[in-house]
């Protein structure tokens, strides 16, 4: 029956459409026949009349929209899909996110998402990416009782990272009337990378730990000395003049310690305020190598500086840079005590950064431990540090100095030759 229509519309529809057109001239044809029947002409004159006004008629009222219009219906038809608009949102946000619709289906990855998980084939279940039981426990929870739900998850490749994986309905309000109008239910998979937290986190508490072993270590030893003073040496002056003589260190150890965790953290409260006043680098570097003369004399190292002509002039906090310096110089003169010679040069081309260099010619750092020299407490020899008066903290604060003066520290090292640590403003 439909087809039947349909044929009988395929062949006629367009004879009626015509018809249609030409409406005023056929009825004015049916006017002419009329009047020929009335003035008396023969049968075939007036059926021709009467065919022409049967043909007006049909063609008065379209029997239906044509097919244009048709179209146009259809497309306005409000069924609601959110999905390009939530994926173009999600495009744009720098976190991981996945779309997924019920029975956990991944409708839609964002790029962030495809760096931290790998591509995921849209229309792949969750379960084929992330199979801890933990997440699909919670990603089924939420579709079923639509409350939203994170857990922590730890990710191995491509490099090891921390998220809280949060899932949530996404929430589109009522669309129509019609229950069918209704969008399909989606829900929003994001993961927060808190590997950067957790990393700081490990950071400070090795870093109180670090301390406080730092501290107890003299304390311990001063203890005893004073239980040995009290005790067996109570009557012994010579054993009591060698015993002071270390508690005295040990002490003095103790306060350097203090200072630098002291320096440390005031450096942590100003370190996003960048320096201003104008120092010149020539007086400074020639101050601090006359400070560490006598240092130099008793390990037989010479200090040679090397400094351009004018004036070397950047922005920054002049006794920070003091301790900057002193400390790299320090370094090289007691672990480059060896090469005897300690260079500092200083550069200031026009097309460059100003540089200062500092250059011993003592054992050098094996490579592996280059990356790490300014964490807190690292120490390439913990025995050798503490033999040279170190506190592990020096590299540290020069660090924080320079990261507030927007500056590099670039070290360059060679096992056997030297070591050359640069300060790039
Ligand atoms: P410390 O108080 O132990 O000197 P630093 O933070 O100043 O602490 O230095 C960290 C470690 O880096 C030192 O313990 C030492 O092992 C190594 N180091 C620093 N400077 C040099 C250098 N010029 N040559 C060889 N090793 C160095």
């Amino acid at each position: 029956m439909e087809s039947a229509q349909a044929k009988w519309r395929e062949r006629f529809g367009g004879f009626t459409a015509r018809a249609r057109q030409e409406r005023p001239l056929l009825l004015l044809l049916t006017l002419v026949a009329t009047l020929a029947l009335v003035a008396g002409m023969q049968w075939p004159g007036v059926l021709a009349g009467w065919l022409l006004l049967l043909l007006a008629v049909v063609a008065r009222k379209p029997a239906q929209a044509p097919a244009a219009e048709r179209q146009m219906v259809i497309e306005v038809e409000p069924v609601f899909d959110p999905m390009p608009q939530v994926a173009a949102t999600l495009a744009a946000l720098d976190m991981p996110a996945l779309v997924l619709g019920q029975d956990a289906i991944i409708l839609f990855q964002n790029k962030a998402a495809e760096k931290a998980l790998g591509a995921l084939p849209a229309g792949s279940h969750l379960s084929a990416r992330l199979r801890s039981p933990g997440i699909l426990d919670m990603v089924r929870e939420t579709i079923a009782t639509d409350e939203p739900n994170q857990i922590e998850h730890s990710e191995r490749l491509p490099s090891e990272r921390v998220y809280t994986l949060r899932i949530a309905p996404i929430d589109f309000g009522r669309v129509g009337d019609q229950p069918d109008q209704a969008p399909q239910k989606l829900y929003l998979l994001s993961f927060k990378d808190i590997s950067e937290l957790r990393r700081i986190d490990r950071m400070r508490s090795d870093f109180v730990a670090n301390a406080s072993h730092e501290l107890r270590t003299p304390l311990a030893s001063l203890r005893g000395f004073i239980e040995t003073l009290q005790g067996p040496a109570r009557s012994d002056p010579a054993a009591q003049e060698r015993f002071l003589a270390i508690m005295f260190d040990q002490a003095t150890r103790m306060s350097r310690l203090i200072d630098d965790l002291m320096s440390l953290s005031r450096l942590e409260l100003k370190s996003h305020i960048a320096p201003d006043q104008t120092v010149d680098l020539k007086p400074l570097i020639g101050h601090v190598r006359d400070a560490l003369l006598p240092l130099a004399e008793d390990l037989g190292v010479e200090i040679r500086t090397h400094l351009p002509e004018g004036k070397v002039e950047v922005l920054g906090d002049r006794d920070e840079l003091v301790q900057v310096f002193e400390n790299l110089i320090e370094n090289a003169c007691k672990y480059g005590q060896e090469g005897e010679v300690v260079d500092v040069y200083v550069r200031n081309d026009p097309t460059e950064p100003v540089e200062v260099s500092v250059v011993d010619r003592g054992p050098g750092i094996p490579a592996e431990h280059v990356p790490r020299l300014t964490e807190r407490f690292y120490r390439v020899s913990v025995a050798d540090s503490r033999s040279k008066k170190g506190t592990g903290l020096g590299l540290a604060i020069v660090k924080h100095i320079l990261t507030r003066h927007r500056a590099r520290l670039i070290v360059k090292s060679e096992v056997g030759k030297g070591s050359e640590f640069t300060v790039r403003f």
